[in-house]
């Protein structure tokens, strides 16, 4: 088995980097915590501190207090030294956050705007783009991360098909030729599951119930994508053999009888007046929803049967759902050959703008590896 010999520039730049982390998960360190926690000795840490200052990453905030003798110095990350934006384009809507290193969201819009696949659309992008950072130092832009409701090519620079912007093949470079900085491009459940997993203790799948259902699995606090990045298509997985006509041609998937606008349809489009009708009782909501949850819970119980990890209810339906979590973790317990409980049910903690975080956080978590 081959294998490389880590040299001193390496272990250098591991060291700097754990330095770095550390100071990140642990927001306010002391040196002498440094060197204790990570094992390294005072020297080294100095060393790194320094290039870390120089280099405007870390600062020192203050002093800890001390039972005697001289007061350590805290020192914390900047927080805001580097930023990233996210956008997520939706059929009528593009959101954007900007995200600094702690992944806070800095700022946020929502801009409604129909899709379409012209030049003008992609011109207003660009401006709009141009308009949300106007305030920002440009060199602190790490990126753009784009969320798309469709699924990207292995290669990440083309989408190979998007039935809610109803495109196919088309290169990632038209909408981001406009654009000068880095951009990368996500599928939306994958964005908005990337997300999550900053919650997530090792494993989860995300299931996003939004107007087509999808969804993302992370493995050891990474996207796990598949071999053709098409991992998480959860809404095509058949549920109901020979059921209801899908939008992708095959019959009985889950989009039929677990996306969100199922919902939403029977309330002129909004989802929040569903729920109000279905907290008032009303009995054709009721009906709907509990016939909702059912196929919802078999899809759930299919996921923790083949991932064994928690599962996670987010995308449109998942910002309503803690109210119904208990009943539901119920239903769903009642399916599990193994399991007495379902505690390993979830709701998703970003309700709005999950997606356009999840894209900017990929550059982020990318840089933090980086540093
Ligand atoms: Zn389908």
């Amino acid at each position: 088995m081959a294998y490389k010999k880590s040299n001193n520039i390496d272990v250098k730049k591991i060291n700097k980097n754990i330095i770095y982390k550390y100071i990140l998960e642990n927001k306010k360190v002391s040196k002498n915590s440094i060197s204790v926690s990570l094992n390294i000795s005072m020297p080294t840490v100095w060393q790194n501190l320094k290039e870390l200052l120089d280099n405007n990453l870390i600062e020192e905030v203050g002093e800890f207090e001390s039972s005697g003798g001289r007061k350590a110095k805290a020192i914390s990350i900047v927080e805001n030294a580097k930023f990233a934006v996210g956008v997520d384009i939706t059929k009528n809507h593009i959101s954007m956050v900007l995200v600094n290193l702690v992944g806070s969201v800095v700022k946020n819009i929502r801009l409604k705007k129909s899709f379409s696949y012209s030049n003008e659309y992609f011109l207003w992008f660009e401006k709009s783009i141009k308009d949300f950072i106007f305030d920002v130092d440009i060199n602190s832009i790490l990126g753009v991360g784009i969320s798309i409701p469709g699924i990207i090519d292995r290669t990440g620079i083309s989408i190979s098909s998007s039935h809610v912007l109803k495109i196919k093949e088309v290169p990632c470079y038209d909408f981001s030729r406009y654009i000068p900085f880095n951009c990368i491009f996500i599928n939306d459940a994958n964005a908005a599951g990337f997300a999550e997993s900053k919650y997530i203790e090792n494993n989860a799948v995300y299931l996003s119930l939004s107007n087509s259902v999808g969804g993302a699995i992370i493995f050891s606090k990474e996207l796990y994508t598949g071999d053709n990045v098409r991992a998480g298509e959860f809404g095509h997985t058949a549920i109901v053999p020979n059921g209801e006509k899908c939008y992708c041609g095959k019959r009985g998937c889950l989009d039929c009888y677990c996306k969100a606008s199922l919902l939403s349809d029977l309330s002129n489009g909004k989802l929040n007046v569903f729920f109000d009708k279905l907290n008032k009782g009303d009995k054709k909501i009721t009906e709907v929803w509990d016939r909702y949850l059912y196929y919802l819970s078999i899809a759930v119980n299919n996921l923790r049967m083949s991932f064994d990890c928690d599962v996670v209810i987010g995308g449109y339906v998942g910002a309503y759902f803690a109210d119904y979590l208990n009943d539901f973790k119920n239903k769903v317990a009642k399916l599990n050959t193994f399991e007495e409980n379902a505690n390993y049910v979830k709701v998703c903690r970003h309700h709005f703008e999950g997606a356009a975080l999840g894209a900017a956080l990929v550059h982020i978590d990318s840089f933090i590896k980086s540093v």
